[in-house]
């Protein structure tokens, strides 16, 4: 396929720069609307930023050796999605592919949530008591590498090519960031884009602290398969609620080495 000869060097280098843009954009969009108070959103941004610095050499080593078997199935022709009907068609090719990478991303944060060993490196990312763009960022460097020791499992069984690894992480990281951010959709609009795809105002149920509300939505790019799995969910804002019933104290939340500590401590589920 001619996409293949497209060239990809340096792009590590140019996600890191469009991550670093969207999360700055809206970081300053919602600083200039929102009523937190700059000083407080300026401490929860430093702490949840903290991250990259533990997260990033994980992801960065993880990711070289994601392309490195995605090279490999390539040159054998390996993936269950060479037995796709009419896969050698761009447009079946590229939609399949993008839609098939998101069903496995939703199976993946199903996983998180199911097993209480996952789940106590995933509810560092829930503990957030205040969701906002830099909430993105505030993942356990332990969850880094169970989710892209996932990806290279989802690279293997499905075969993509490293321009479809590309494209995806493009949306990814533009659908991540939106997801995140304290503004949410006007009412009518949200019920058409929410018909397809996960919405700021579908993503903070998700991040309602009590169940079921905390195990809806777990859809990554698309709500399809949430709709269609049974786990989506609505809930007004006004009756939201951010953080996990197990972790509401603000003085654990707010501290970076007390987050870390999360995964390995005791885990008394509500
Ligand atoms: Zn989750």
């Amino acid at each position: 396929m001619a996409v293949n000869n497209v060239n990809l060097d340096h792009q590590d280098t140019i996600q890191l720069i469009y991550f670093a843009a969207v999360l700055i954009s809206l970081w300053v969009c919602e600083a200039v609307v929102s009523p937190v108070i700059l000083k407080s959103k300026l401490n929860h941004t430093r702490v949840n930023l903290s991250f990259i610095i533990t997260a990033l050499p994980i992801q960065l080593f993880m990711i070289g050796n994601v392309l490195l078997l995605c090279n490999w199935t390539n040159n054998h022709h390996w993936g269950l999605f060479n037995w796709i009907p009419l896969h050698n068609n761009p447009w079946v090719y590229y939609i399949s592919l993008f839609m098939l990478m998101d069903l496995c991303e939703y199976t993946y944060h199903v996983i998180m949530h199911k097993f209480d060993f996952l789940w106590k490196f995933h509810l560092v990312h829930h503990s957030d008591l205040q969701v906002d763009v830099s909430t993105t960022t505030r993942e356990h460097p332990g969850e880094t590498f169970i989710r892209t020791s996932f990806l290279m499992l989802w690279v293997f069984l499905l075969g993509p090519t490293a321009l479809v690894l590309v494209l995806r992480q493009t949306v990814q990281t533009f659908a991540n960031i939106t997801a995140h951010t304290e503004f949410r959709l006007p009412h009518k609009v949200n019920r058409i884009v929410g018909l397809v795809f996960i919405t700021p105002n579908l993503h903070q149920v998700h991040h309602h602290y009590q169940l079921p509300y905390t195990d809806c939505n777990y859809g990554d790019v698309l709500c399809i398969w949430d709709r269609l799995f049974g786990t989506y969910a609505e809930l007004e804002p006004e009756q939201t609620v951010y953080g996990v019933d197990t972790h509401m104290e603000p003085h654990v939340n707010a501290r970076f080495l007390n987050i870390l500590k999360i995964p390995f401590q005791k885990l008394n589920r509500k």
